[in-house]
């Protein structure tokens, strides 16, 4: 994807393996070269031309000239105590701040990423909106999270969830072409499979999405079953509503065979009674998908809370009513591992 730095350079970064190609060849290179190029962007995962240690001094002042590398720094890095959990606070070249969050799972490392700065939605349980939205992340900067997050731990990241600060529909294009760069066999060649792109439902985005049979997991923030209820904690719905989501998520699942995975965060006397349980199991029913629970974390700006116990409830009355819901493992709960909080402290 051709994308500009504000001096006119395109984002090496962002161009897939044919894009780079293209532009090695109109700076009167071979077109292996641009192979080259590649594989230190994207498998050495080098942060300037210099480390290019098999092109040229010359092409490697060619590339100065007509391209820009992006890079991110990290400013602050939380480490839990309790798991293998790591929190990072990247600065991006135009000092704006965003978050990415390093997990142990049994099957690896998975990395949640951001991919805008602040964010429109409005959720009222979300601390990544609070402060609104700056600009949408490039799709070299959501990669970027990952390669820096990499080179830093240390540790191989097998896996991606798009559930950091912003909303990744919201920002479509770049994310798209992340997916596509992340997954590219000559680069970090992550499999998409092991990667989850979550939205609060920007219902005509779905539809796009399930054209392009990535093969991601779509994750629907979906945290109430009815629209009132669902209006009064995410403005979103009043644009897209439950029963347009729920269309949506069908057809995505028909097109691309997907399980679907809703996400429901649980706020106490908002969300978590036995009638909400069995709205949510009739809303559900018959439908392929997975529900996680997630006992809503607090956010110092709003009184919601809840906790493991309730979530554990609840996932029995769903049980009661056939239904299969697992409750997310709470990870890096000392470090403020939810997403946004870091931010917030950081630029107040
Ligand atoms: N904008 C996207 C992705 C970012 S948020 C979306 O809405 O899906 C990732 C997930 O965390 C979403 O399910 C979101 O609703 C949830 N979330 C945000 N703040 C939370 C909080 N304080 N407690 C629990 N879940 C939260």
């Amino acid at each position: 994807m051709l994308t500009y730095d504000a001096n006119g350079k395109i984002d090496i970064l962002a161009l897939l393996p044919d894009e780079l190609e293209a532009k090695i060849v109109e700076l009167g290179e071979k077109k292996f070269r641009a192979k080259q190029i590649f594989s230190w962007l994207h498998v050495k995962q080098v942060k300037s031309f210099d480390e290019m240690t098999d092109i040229s001094a010359q092409l490697r002042s060619k590339l100065n000239d007509s391209f820009c590398l992006k890079s991110l720094f990290a400013v602050k890095k939380l480490e839990s105590c309790t798991d293998n959990t790591v929190k990072y606070l990247y600065e991006l070249s135009d000092g704006n701040h965003i978050e990415s969050v390093l997990m142990e799972y049994e099957h690896g490392n998975t990395i949640c990423v951001s991919t805008q700065v602040g964010c429109k939605m409005g959720c009222r349980f979300c601390a990544s909106t609070i402060a609104g939205y700056k600009r949408d992340l490039t799709s070299s900067e959501i990669l970027m999270q990952i390669y820096e997050a990499q080179r830093l731990s240390g540790r191989k990241i097998g896996g991606a969830v798009l559930m950091g600060i912003g909303e990744p529909l919201d920002n479509y294009d770049n994310v798209v072409n992340f997916l596509r760069l992340v997954s590219c066999p000559q680069g970090m060649n992550m499999s998409l499979r092991h990667v989850s792109v979550s939205t609060c439902g920007i219902v005509p985005r779905i539809y796009e999405l399930a054209e392009l049979k990535l093969g991601i997991t779509l994750s629907i923030s979906l945290h109430s079953t009815n629209n009132k209820a669902r209006s009064e904690i995410m403005p979103i719905n009043d644009k897209y509503d439950i029963n347009e989501l729920i269309q949506a998520c069908k057809y995505y699942f028909s097109v691309t065979g997907r399980r679907i995975s809703f996400e429901y965060s649980l706020i106490s006397g908002h969300n978590d009674s036995r009638k909400d349980a069995e709205e949510l199991a009739k809303l559900l029913k018959n439908f392929t998908c997975h529900i996680n629970l997630i006992p809503v974390n607090k956010i110092k700006e709003r009184d919601f809370h809840s906790d493991r116990k309730s979530a554990y409830r609840f996932q029995k009355y769903l049980e009661e009513l056939g239904m299969n819901a697992t409750v997310r493992r709470t990870l890096g709960a000392d470090i403020d591992a939810a997403c946004g909080q870091l931010r917030r402290e950081y630029e107040i």
